[in-house]
């Protein structure tokens, strides 16, 4: 039994170390000629915690990342509007992830420098057409080739998420002292007239993970250059209290990513006949909900035990591909709807009601 899984990002390694653990033949087909340090950082959620721990890697996750206990609401004049506390949640490096999920696959599974152009597929195999590489056959595929998938084009060309009008500005700060302050508080502030807001998250040997998230409508100017990300970070949040303030004033504007999203508001289908899709291949997350990573660890292994199950038993795989779709698409369109609430709260606070906490669980 052949598996392929195109895209080793964190879905598609999520998949094959779960596959691995039971010995199944599977490879990894990414497109990147190696992994590079990109994408600066995340929060790992009580649900990508129990993917990882389900892989046995929770316990290193742990190691690499910091525990957050407490999420802080302010408003930009540093006052408080309420808190919440955390279980399970850990501010990590995104490399630091990948990397750590690398552990978990064979480096031999991982056949770089392929990228899927097309994926086709009858009752009895799935061909994998690449970019300058031979085709292969295989008896299933998980698609886990991200927001922009090519296999979700192949087999569903019409489902076209929206660009969302929420922009992210990711940085990494490296400021020990600010990070002892902050400790094991995930804060997040928020505009009152909203369409602005900023989050901070303390990660391990003394960096901050801190973004500016923002209306792309209203503050038009998309920063390309190092210093224009930092006059536009100055603009939009210079003045605010500590330790924003001081943050924008210590950041290498260089390593800095902006993050452009779309926004469904429904997931595209997560099966179809002997393809699965996991991770942002099926449903790219809004940015407020701090869900892409963590659906994406938990399709992966979902989907891999599911399949595992169907291998011990003798039963169908494409059935346990249809049941991987039918437990996790309500789940995720669950979520989505919740991204939905926090990105009309995002754009247009409503004044009567109290601000959520922007986390969906
Ligand atoms: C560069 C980057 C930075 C990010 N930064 C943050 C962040 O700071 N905070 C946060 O919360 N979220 C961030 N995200 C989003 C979050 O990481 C994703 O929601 C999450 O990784 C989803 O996992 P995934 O496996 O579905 O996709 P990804 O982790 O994006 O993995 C997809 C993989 O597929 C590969 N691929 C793409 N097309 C093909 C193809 N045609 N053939 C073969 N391989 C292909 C890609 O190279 C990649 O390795 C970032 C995403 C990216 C891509």
């Amino acid at each position: 039994m052949r598996i392929a899984i195109i895209g080793g990002g964190i879905g598609g390694l999520a998949t094959a170390a779960c596959l691995k653990q039971a010995s199944v033949d599977v490879t990894v087909y990414e497109k990147a000629a190696l992994y590079a340090r990109v994408g600066l950082g995340l929060l790992l959620l009580p649900n990508g915690m129990e993917a990882l721990d389900q892989i046995g890697l929770g316990n290193r996750a742990r190691e690499l990342a910091r525990p957050l206990d407490l999420a802080v609401l302010r408003r930009p004049d540093a006052t408080f509007v309420k808190c919440m506390t955390l279980e399970h949640h850990l501010g990590i490096v995104r490399a630091d992830l990948t990397e750590l999920l690398t552990e978990g696959v064979p480096r031999e599974t991982i056949r770089h420098s392929h990228e899927l152009k097309t994926l086709t597929q009858t009752e009895d195999c799935v061909r994998l057409e690449f970019q300058e590489q031979d085709p292969v056959e295989v008896d299933f595929a998980i698609a886990a080739d991200g927001v922009h998938s090519a296999c979700r084009r192949s087999l569903f060309p019409d489902w076209r998420p929206a660009e969302s009008r929420i922009r992210e500005l990711v940085s990494v700060c490296h400021a020990p002292d600010l990070a002892a302050v902050l400790d094991r508080t995930f804060m997040k502030i928020l505009s009152e007239e909203g369409g602005l807001a900023a989050g901070i998250v303390p990660s391990q040997r003394g960096r901050i993970i801190w973004f500016i998230q923002y209306d792309g409508r209203r503050f038009m100017d998309l920063p390309t250059t190092p210093k224009s990300r930092r006059r536009f970070a100055e603009r939009l949040v210079g003045d605010w209290k500590e330790p924003i303030g001081e943050l924008v004033d210590r950041t290498d504007f260089g390593t800095s990513y902006v993050w452009r999203t779309v926004a469904p508001t429904e997931p595209a289908p997560m099966h179809a006949g002997r393809v699965a899709l996991v991770g942002d291949s099926a449903h790219p997350m809004p940015t407020l909900t701090s869900q892409g990573a963590n659906t994406a660890l938990k399709d992966g292994v979902t989907v891999a035990e599911e399949l595992l199950a169907a291998f011990e038993t003798g039963s169908d795989p494409v059935e346990a591909l249809a049941r991987y779709d039918r437990i996790r698409r309500p789940r995720i369109a669950e979520i989505l709807r919740g991204g939905v609430r926090l990105v009309d709260d995002f754009l247009d606070p409503n004044q009567e009601t109290s601000r959520p906490i922007p986390l969906v669980h």
